[in-house]
């Protein structure tokens, strides 16, 4: 069978990319491996389907800190903005919560992923589930996609939206690198993002803090000079290996970047109390232990900071928590306050790409047209999502990534494949 474009992959980049080819007028395939369409679409956002982010396109930009600025271009077509609209358009009621993310009013990813279905429907999209796509040849006129049970399919237009590597179970098992190769493509390094930490410090192989969250603490990771990379102010936890929560997975692939330049341990600084001032802090424990020098210690510093995180720096400045206020030196109430603004600590690594939330790395965006997502390299090859060398923060980043550039290389594959066949 020929069609003007196939689509490889049904997430939410090859799902737009199918609708936006078939709104052109390109008779259109799209292609999926498993037995769902979007299923990590479904899954994002705690399970509630974070289809974009409502914030300004330049915030969009900056919370995209892998490749984002390559978004401007494709923006200009086709943004965050249009991703409310035509859910809006299809009868989807999008609301705003925390940072600008943007959710089904339902809760229910099932009525963003329907409305889509619905909407290839609607368009004549002929859909294969189950159907896993073995290879791609490529040709003077048309591409051949070649299925798992050996048969194959003829494509005036290929795009390759299947998606990076992060939780194989989803579908994203990273075959679409090997069809980037083969057609000249570069695939810079892969690595996870949006990933846990660990670390082999002494408090986290003991387990001393583990399960210990903390709110709206300020985390930055250090370079060489021990200046601050990056600082994200939001929550955190210490885990059995290491440390993991939002502040953690934004900070992570900073992380990551400075242990892939060869470093054994990067040190990360968190401040435990971003609002408070330190020599406040020590002036206003001073004065409740001058009015109370018979309470202990642990009393007086009760209700500053987590009693775990307190118990363990009491312990490791080796001080009786029981200690009366009035013989407890003022240098010590100092270093306790400082460790809580500055608790310096290392992370040596990361879990595995297949539990983080997103792919760091992919195709190089050198070799891709911003404008029309077209391989730079080979006519009627187009790429979208996140196979390619993007990656924001969770928050719908990502998503509205993969939406606008599958917008843009469906519409494009659509366009060329069309005036190609001379229709
Ligand atoms: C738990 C979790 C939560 C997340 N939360 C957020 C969030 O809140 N905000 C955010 O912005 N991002 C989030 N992300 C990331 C976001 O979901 C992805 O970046 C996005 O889904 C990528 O879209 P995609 O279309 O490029 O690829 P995918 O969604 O990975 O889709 C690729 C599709 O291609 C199919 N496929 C693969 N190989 C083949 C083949 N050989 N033949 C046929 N089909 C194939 C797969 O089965 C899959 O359906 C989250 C990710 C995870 C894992």
């Amino acid at each position: 069978m020929s069609y003007d474009v196939v689509i490889i992959g049904g997430g939410p980049s090859g799902l737009m990319a199918a609708i936006a080819a078939a709104e052109n007028g390109a008779k259109t395939m799209l292609l999926e491996k498993g037995r769902k369409l979007g299923t990590k679409l479904a899954i994002s956002g705690g399970g509630r389907c974070n289809v974009t982010n409502r914030l300004p396109e330049e915030e969009v930009i900056k919370h995209i800190p892998g490749n984002g600025k390559f978004l401007y271009s494709p923006f200009s077509v086709f943004n965050n903005y249009d991703i409310i609209d035509f859910f809006e358009g299809m009868g989807v009621g999008l609301k705003e919560e925390d940072h600008g993310r943007m959710f089904p009013v339902t809760n229910s990813a099932k009525t963003v992923v329907n409305a889509l279905i619905g909407k290839l429907a609607e368009l004549g999209v002929e859909v294969r589930m189950k159907t896993p796509v073995k290879a791609v040849h490529y040709d003077d006129t048309e591409h051949t996609i070649i299925l798992d049970d050996g048969s194959k399919l003829n494509a005036a237009s290929l795009v390759i939206a299947v998606g990076g590597k992060a939780v194989p179970h989803t579908g994203s098992t990273g075959d679409g690198y090997a069809w980037a190769k083969k057609a000249g493509h570069t695939i810079t390094e892969l690595y996870p993002t949006e990933v846990a930490l660990t670390s082999d410090e002494n408090f986290i192989q003991n387990k001393s803090l583990q399960g210990l969250s903390l709110r709206n603490v300020s985390l930055s990771v250090l370079n060489k000079k021990n200046k601050p990379l990056i600082t994200h102010q939001m929550d955190m936890i210490f885990t059995h290996f290491g440390i993991s929560g939002p502040a953690v997975l934004r900070c992570s692939q900073f992380a990551v970047k400075e242990l892939m330049k060869g470093r054994e341990e990067v040190p990360m600084l968190l401040d435990v109390l971003p609002d408070q001032h330190e020599d406040q802090m020590v002036h206003s424990i001073l004065k409740s232990m001058e009015e109370s020098p018979k309470k202990s210690i642990k009393n007086i510093l009760k209700g500053i900071a987590p009693e775990r995180l307190l118990d363990y720096l009491l312990e490791r400045h080796k001080m009786d928590a029981e200690q009366k206020a009035a013989t407890v030196a003022k240098e010590t109430i100092r270093t306790i306050v400082h460790n809580l603004k500055h608790f310096q600590f290392t992370v040596n690594g990361t879990l595995p790409l297949k539990k983080a939330f997103v792919t760091g790395g992919g195709i190089s965006i050198k070799e891709i047209v911003p404008k029309t997502m077209q391989s730079k390299l080979m006519h009627g090859l187009y790429f979208c999502g996140e196979i390619l060398n993007i990656h924001g923060y969770t928050g719908g980043y990502n998503i509205t990534s993969a939406l606008v550039t599958g917008r843009l290389a469906g519409m494009n594959a659509a366009i060329e494949a069309v005036h190609n066949s001379g229709n």
